[in-house]
């Protein structure tokens, strides 16, 4: 699986300029209690924040896995419900400011040494909001605190990451890019963090789509979306449906803990009965299409499969048949969103 560089964010305390004139102890403040219900998003404060992307479309790419996902997902960020989008450069890339602001910090990733996170903060209205872009290899002229950003100002190189994928060595560049929202809490590593789907811009929407549409992640079996949940329990199933073709009435996937990347699955009957269960084996990133195979103690089925969305496309052979090539002959599947 991929290995990203671990996130660090450092909380950021709000300072008050100090009266010089007459002194006073600092006030301790407690802070807002954790809602016991999810706020709903975007927020509901006048002049929500619009986000581009922070990525031009010529500097996109699919060399590792493209975007990944804020929330549960895959192997390396299922514990820590990832707090923002990993977004995958062309080396030399740009990364660039999702929304104008001013530069809240500029700090060395303490996780990957020579790289630097970038901090903007932008105020809609009364309300806070930060933009987080980790693993910067450079930081552009004029980016520092205190300084004014523009939208789509460049801020730095997206640094580069090496790593072999089975035998074969990759490089790629990429950034962590994250939202916080600081009128947001939830009882999670990270608390403030959002995803940034619902605050992008038509525009950059469009372009996000183009993106995720050829990410790795988006054919995960039961996060197959650009936002997951980030207080997942485990084990965590997801059914899917079938609406036309020949194949099984229904597959149900589950993940038994967190930290197990492995899935296991049930094919239903029309009445959702469970009539053969076994181990999933993925290939997410075969080509043209991802590859499952159903692995039963009867046997052993190939399937070939794409998800676009809460749409699986999957051919499925007998066990002891070969491969389907293609998704001719699909059987269309659907799940809830
Ligand atoms: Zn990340």
């Amino acid at each position: 699986m991929l290995k990203r560089p671990a996130l660090v964010v450092l909380l950021s305390v709000a300072t008050i300029a100090a009266c010089t004139d007459n002194p006073t102890a600092p006030t301790v403040t407690t802070p807002p209690p954790f809602p016991t219900v999810n706020v709903p998003l975007p927020t509901t404060v006048p002049g929500v924040l619009g986000l581009r992307m922070p990525i031009d479309a010529s500097d996109a790419a699919t060399t590792a896995f493209g975007l990944a996902p804020f929330g549960y997902h895959g192997a390396d960020h299922a514990a820590d419900g990832h707090p923002g989008w990993d977004v995958e450069y062309r080396i030399g890339g740009i990364v660039r400011s999702a929304a104008a602001g001013t530069v809240q910090s500029v700090f060395a990733d303490p996780s990957v040494p020579g790289r630097s996170t970038v901090q903007i903060e932008h105020v809609v209205g009364t309300h806070f909001y930060r933009t987080v872009y980790t693993n910067l290899a450079t930081v552009s002229p004029g980016i520092a605190a205190d300084a004014a950003v523009l939208a789509g100002q460049s801020i730095g190189v997206a640094g580069t990451v090496s790593q072999t994928v089975g035998t074969t060595p990759i490089t790629y560049a990429m950034t962590h890019f994250q939202l916080d929202d600081f009128e947001y809490y939830r009882n999670v590593p990270n608390p403030n963090a959002v995803t940034p789907e619902p605050f992008l811009t038509p525009e950059a929407r469009s372009f996000f789509e183009r993106v995720w549409s050829t990410a790795v992640s988006s054919t995960e079996l039961i996060e197959p979306y650009a936002s997951n949940p980030r207080d997942l329990r485990f084990p965590a199933s997801r059914t899917w449906t079938r609406v036309s073709g020949d194949g099984p009435a229904g597959i149900r996937f589950t993940r038994s803990d967190a930290r197990n990347p492995n899935y296991e699955y049930a094919v239903l009957a029309e009445s959702g009965t469970a009539v053969e269960t076994g181990t999933v084996t993925l290939a997410l990133t075969a080509r043209p299409f991802p590859t499952i195979d159903l692995v039963a103690a009867t046997g052993r089925r190939l399937g070939t499969y794409d998800i676009v969305s809460n749409q699986m496309r999957l051919s499925l052979a007998n066990a002891g048949s070969s491969r389907p090539v293609d998704l001719g002959a699909a059987s269309y599947y659907r799940t809830p969103q």
